[in-house]
């Protein structure tokens, strides 16, 4: 069955949250696991966080995914920022594991100028600092543009990443479409041949979340704008073609199209009516 859901605010609370995903008519959400671009999150009282439970089972949600804030950079080489970075994956991997969220996913994040390498060692020693062993939850390293000095814009660098970290069964991946695209992966043409490039550096198993989104630039320009489904430069077919593939028919979508959550509402029904559309025409 398809799992598709948005991006979605907590800003009501994460109960009402769940609520507005039924209302969506999606079985899933993405949410910050705290303010996006500062640092505070609220904490919720016992009723709330049963609502929101007792929610997500009733409509049989499929997985959740919390978003850490786009300020986080574990790869810098600035130590205020990195001790920060550090502090935060480590709480937010606690947090959203309490609340029963299945995966929380991360930009690995920007080296700033101390090289990709070094960069990626401060990744893997600040999850090695935050990561028990113990957690239910996975931590899912996002498929980057490469914008900048940014690291995970290239497969092997997200293998580099999970071989270094002392738990590496609690990493997966989050494959944001617009940004493969972005980084040079032709997802329109050789969508096969990405997906089999994904296996023999990454090991499809390790795949746990889709972020579907089109491209306001175009292939291979390293830069990181989302466009709403079939308004951009990967278009709807390839989009679609994405959703129908065999081995991603268990992976759950997340939009993060730049859309109100009504635009959300109607971007999901149109997605669901052509998929439909297209089975019944092979039939
Ligand atoms: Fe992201
Ligand atoms: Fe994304
Ligand atoms: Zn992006």
């Amino acid at each position: 069955m398809l799992t598709i859901g948005t991006h979605m605010s907590i800003a009501g609370g994460i109960a009402q949250t769940a609520e507005n995903v039924v209302k969506m008519e999606a079985n899933t959400m993405q949410i910050f696991s705290r303010n996006p671009r500062g640092s505070g999150y609220r904490v919720y009282g016992e009723e709330e966080i049963e609502n929101f439970q007792q929610i997500r089972r009733e409509n049989k949600f499929g997985p959740l995914l919390a978003h850490a804030p786009y300020t986080l950079n574990l790869a810098s080489g600035t130590e205020k920022t990195y001790e920060f970075a550090c502090m935060v994956i480590r709480e937010d991997i606690m947090r959203m594991d309490q609340l029963g969220i299945e995966n929380l996913v991360f930009h690995p994040g920007s080296h700033t100028g101390i090289g990709k390498e070094a960069g990626i060692q401060n990744i893997v020693k600040g999850l090695n600092m935050a990561l028990t062993g113990q957690e239910n939850i996975t931590v899912l390293l996002e498929t980057m543009s490469g914008k900048g000095t940014e690291i995970g814009d290239r497969f092997e660098e997200l293998r580099a990443i999970r071989d270094g970290v002392n738990y590496p069964e609690r990493i997966g991946i989050c494959l944001d479409t617009c940004h493969v695209f972005a980084a040079g992966y032709d997802i329109i043409n050789d969508l096969d041949g990405v997906l089999e490039e994904f296996d023999r550096i990454l090991g499809l198993p390790l795949l746990r979340a889709i972020h579907l989104n089109d491209s306001m630039m175009p292939y291979n320009s390293h830069k990181d704008r989302h466009a709403a489904i079939g308004e951009g430069q990967i278009g709807m077919e390839a989009l679609l073609r994405v959703m129908e593939h065999p081995l991603l028919s268990d992976i759950p979508f997340y939009l993060e199209t730049p859309l109100d959550d009504r635009g959300h509402k109607e971007e999901i029904s149109k997605i669901k009516e052509m998929l439909k559309q297209r089975r019944e025409e092979k039939a």
